[in-house]
């Protein structure tokens, strides 16, 4: 239902409580949110719930803090509402996170291949076979594991995905499902929904069908899911009040 991100220098959570709050008036019945938790060989810190976003907030940790993430709310469509079904998903080792808009229509039958290859699945959602199927992929950068795993799938999506061994970005996905970048000040955002950053940057690039794209603090890259790059420029949003 709903994506907010977030890469940069200020703490993270708070701005990803903040950005799932205005996406509250589209309907939601889970909340989630997974963080970078340090550099290189760190680790992720994740925490979801079925309920409020105000519920979620209860629930963060104290120590949850990190300068990038990623949040949800759900809007469930396979597998009911529950905590194990809320966004993000994890691959088994928990080192990749992935929040999901839309619905993999061919979830029934990678989950099967999945299971047969002796992986276990944590919930009972169409979403969690893309963390498996990006920690199983043979390339080596991150956005090309998530074009390969992204091959897979049949469906709508909008995705926005963290993996602790590439702590400085996020790899965003858009397949009819809308993904929305903000570009800030060494600071980069992404949304379901401009709502959710409005507040922070006017600078955004909408995503195609079809295309992905890399967020860095200071620098974001766009391309197709065959590799090749594309131009996307920002556009001014205005915005009455
Ligand atoms: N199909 C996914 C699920 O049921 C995502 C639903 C949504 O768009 O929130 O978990």
């Amino acid at each position: 239902c709903g994506i907010v991100g977030y890469i940069g220098k200020r703490d993270v959570a708070p701005l990803l409580l903040e950005g799932l709050q205005r996406l509250e008036y589209r309907g939601y019945d889970s909340a989630g949110i997974a963080i970078q938790n340090g550099g290189r060989g760190g680790g992720l810190k994740t925490v979801k719930n079925a309920g409020r976003v105000r519920d979620l907030e209860g629930k963060v940790p104290a120590r949850f803090s990190g300068t990038s993430g990623i949040a949800h709310t759900r809007w469930a469509t396979h597998g009911a509402p529950n905590d194990a079904n809320a966004h993000p998903h994890l691959d088994a080792a928990g080192r990749i996170a992935v929040v999901h808009n839309g619905i993999i229509d061919n979830s029934a039958d990678l989950r099967a291949k999945l299971a047969a290859e002796g992986i276990e699945l944590a919930s009972e959602t169409d979403t969690e076979v893309l963390a498996h199927l990006i920690a199983r992929a043979g390339a080596e950068k991150l956005e090309d594991k998530v074009r390969e795993a992204l091959r897979y799938i049949e469906g709508t999506y909008g995705i926005a995905v963290l993996h602790a061994d590439f702590p400085d970005r996020i790899v965003v996905a858009r397949n009819g499902s809308p993904v929305v970048l903000g570009i800030g000040e060494k600071e980069m955002f992404v949304a379901s929904d401009v709502a959710a950053l409005i507040s922070h940057t006017r600078q955004v690039i909408t995503l195609d069908d079809g295309e992905l794209a890399t967020i860095k603090a200071d620098d974001y890259r766009t391309y197709t899911t065959d590799g090749s790059r594309t131009a996307a420029a920002p556009t001014t949003v205005e915005w009455e009040a």
